[in-house]
């Protein structure tokens, strides 16, 4: 990554400039602080009580356009007061899968999703994880032989889907010894990870990952998490360029008001995503989880955003507006 990338970072860039293509340097020291993040952006942030705390990785916050208390990515991460408002609709557990998710893995058909770890490299205020107790959980070593022996026992499994979380923010040689095992199930027929991680720190796609991935003999899929077209600089092109053509790059975004509800900004989107090799996929109208409201378009406004982009883009760049709902085993594709 460019040192441009952390000009108008201020009084932390001397912090910044040493360690910064080890991406665990940057999980270790992500911006913690609202008054921190208020000085590196020359603004007044003021610090709202939250049991979510703020998270936003360095590579990140050098994206956040200086001194604009509006910025589309800025909105992203910071905490605001009407988070505290208490919203009615809007709940704790909106896909009432808490139990589940502090567990291994749920099962869709053929498909088996693991959550690897509850621990994101940023925390987006809209997540609808934002009230589970299980931030730092993982699975162990035994957790994950148990479930690849499933795996491996069930030939109705083609899938495994590395989820979170974020999967890649284990370490390399955790991922490795999951692919081995994984690569030598000969009916699993499609490895998918879904990670915010090569966004948000780019360093995060080190050469052993991008090795690893490339010698998964079946096919690979990234399902990337972009919501924001200035959220993909220099740095995240060049990280996602090895893999381009030998893993299929996917994005998830979500729908979100004051951020990307604009016809344009979504259009951008997919024109950005496509120049750098990564397919739009869904778009995810908001779960309800309670403290996100303020993010909420409302259904409506998703099915007029898409038909707005069938006619100013080609259709393989059009997302899926999808929505998840409890109980059901799979997302529900509303436009
Ligand atoms: C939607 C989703 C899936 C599975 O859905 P597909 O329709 O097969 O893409 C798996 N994992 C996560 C995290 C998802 O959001
Ligand atoms: S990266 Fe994904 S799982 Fe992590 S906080 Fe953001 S939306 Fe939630």
């Amino acid at each position: 990554m460019k040192t441009a990338d952390f000009q108008g970072l201020g009084p932390l860039n001397a912090v910044v400039r040493a360690p910064r293509d080890d991406w665990q340097w940057h999980l270790a020291n992500a911006i913690r602080d609202v008054r921190d993040l208020g000085r590196a952006l020359g603004l007044a942030l003021e610090e709202v009580p939250t049991d979510f705390p703020l998270l936003v990785p360095r590579p990140y916050l050098a994206r956040i356009e200086h001194g604009r208390r509006d910025d589309p990515l800025l909105r992203q991460v910071l905490p605001l007061a009407a988070e505290n408002e208490a919203v009615p609709g809007y709940v704790a557990d909106p896909l009432a899968e808490q139990p589940q998710a502090t567990g291994a893995l749920r099962k869709y058909r053929g498909r088996v999703l693991a959550v690897t770890t509850g621990a994101c490299a940023i925390n987006c205020r809209y997540c609808f994880r934002r009230h589970f107790p299980y931030s730092d959980r993982r699975l162990s070593r035994a957790d994950w032989d148990a479930l690849l022996d499933d795996i491996a026992a069930d030939p109705a499994t083609q899938e495994l889907i590395l989820s979170g979380g974020d999967p890649l923010v284990l370490p390399d040689r955790t991922l490795a010894r999951i692919l081995e095992r994984a690569a030598g199930i000969p009916h699993l027929r499609s490895l998918r990870i879904h990670t915010r991680l090569p966004v948000v720190i780019p360093q995060r796609v080190t050469p052993r990952l991008v090795e690893l991935l490339k010698a998964f003999p079946r096919p690979v899929t990234l399902v990337l998490h972009v919501n924001h077209p200035r959220e993909v600089d220099s740095g995240v092109a060049e990280a996602l360029a090895p893999l381009r053509g030998r893993v299929n790059l996917l994005n998830q975004g979500v729908l979100l008001a004051g951020v990307n509800d604009e016809v344009e900004t979504l259009e951008a989107l997919s024109w950005r995503l496509h120049e750098i090799g990564v397919m739009p996929y869904y778009l995810h109208l908001l779960d309800r989880v309670a403290g996100a409201a303020h993010f909420d378009t409302g259904e409506a406004k998703g099915r007029a955003l898409i038909e707005a982009l069938r006619g100013r883009l080609p259709g393989y760049l059009v997302p899926r507006l999808a929505t998840e709902q409890p109980g059901e085993p799979s997302k529900t594709v509303l436009a």
